[in-house]
């Protein structure tokens, strides 16, 4: 048996949280076509007779410009200490390798790590062929191969060559886990990933879902959130005219939920202003980010 953790790296946007979702083939972590969706780390568990793999979803990597931006970098320091394999993932619709491989170099990882080129679907055989035989030739690479995290393509040869970098072992956790993050937390993922949807430009970014209540009745799940802004006008944005705004989040969000739990969900949402709650450490420490 192989038993181990691999953490996903890569820029805003070259696909983690795809990637993560088609290997768990679970609509897990929050996918959003805008940048610094992923906040948190999340881990998604995937259990075979041959080997136990806890996969982690890790924030882009980007400028510690804000104190919640630190809290990233932290987060993203963390995964890699606690990695057995780290995938490296690079964007094959960026103009060159050139990008990724700096990154990749810069971290000087002491773990395994396989370099996969996402998004094949997009770009020719060859420029594929050429991308992956690069990333072989580096230093810092394990094994390189190529997938679409989309489409789900070549994703079984990536399954192979990461259990071979996996450390022998027994399992983690039981088999039956797909995550080991509460259900309430992807129910805040999901309200926020429908503030991304729906709301123009910087408001998601001035954004946090507070998930203050889930309780399970006989026939629904009552859920209470709160939407954590900043200031007063981007409370009025997100309540929108006439609450045409909030009732249309709301709807939206009760929809993904109730698809993710497979159950029907009464769902209440207020809106509170709070300001400064980025640059707040005791409010980040509030909000869950550790
Ligand atoms: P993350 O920021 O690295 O977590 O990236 P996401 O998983 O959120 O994906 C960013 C965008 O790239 C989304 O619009 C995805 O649909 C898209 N994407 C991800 N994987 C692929 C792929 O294999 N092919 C194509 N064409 N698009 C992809
Ligand atoms: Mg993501």
């Amino acid at each position: 048996m192989k038993a181990g953790f691999v953490n996903i790296f890569g820029k805003p946007n070259a696909g983690k949280s795809t990637l993560l979702n088609t290997l768990l083939g679970e609509k897990l972590a929050i996918i959003s076509s805008k940048v610094q969706t992923t906040r948190h780390r999340i881990k998604g568990i995937l259990t075979t007779k041959d080997y136990q793999l806890i996969i982690s979803d890790t924030p882009g990597i980007i400028e510690p410009k804000y104190k919640l931006h630190e809290k990233m970098m932290t987060a993203v320091k963390e995964a890699l200490e606690d990695a057995d394999v780290a995938i490296l993932l690079h964007d094959l619709t960026d103009k060159d390798t050139t990008e990724s491989h700096e990154i990749f170099a810069a971290l000087k990882l002491k773990v395994p790590v396989l370099v996969v080129c996402n998004k094949m679907d997009k770009v020719g055989k060859e420029r594929t062929a050429e991308a992956v035989s690069f990333f072989k030739q580096q230093p810092y690479c394990a094994d390189a191969t190529a997938i679409s995290a989309i489409k789900g393509l070549h994703t079984e040869e990536l399954l192979q060559k990461l259990t071979d970098l996996l450390p022998e072992g027994q399992p983690f956790f039981p088999e039956d886990d797909i995550t080991d993050l509460p259900t309430r937390f992807f129910v805040g993922e999901m309200i926020r990933e429908k503030i991304y949807e729906l709301y123009e430009e910087e408001i998601p970014y001035h954004t946090t879902v507070l998930v203050q209540e889930f309780k399970e009745k006989s026939t629904l799940v009552k859920i209470q959130a709160d939407i954590i802004v900043q200031r007063d006008t981007q409370k009025g944005i997100i309540l929108g005219e006439k609450g045409q705004g909030i009732k249309a989040l709301g709807m939206a969000a009760r929809g993904e939920i109730e698809k993710f739990l497979g159950q029907k969900i009464f769902l209440e949402l207020f809106v509170k202003v709070k300001p400064k709650w980025r640059d707040n450490d005791t409010h980040l420490k509030e909000y869950g980010y550790h």
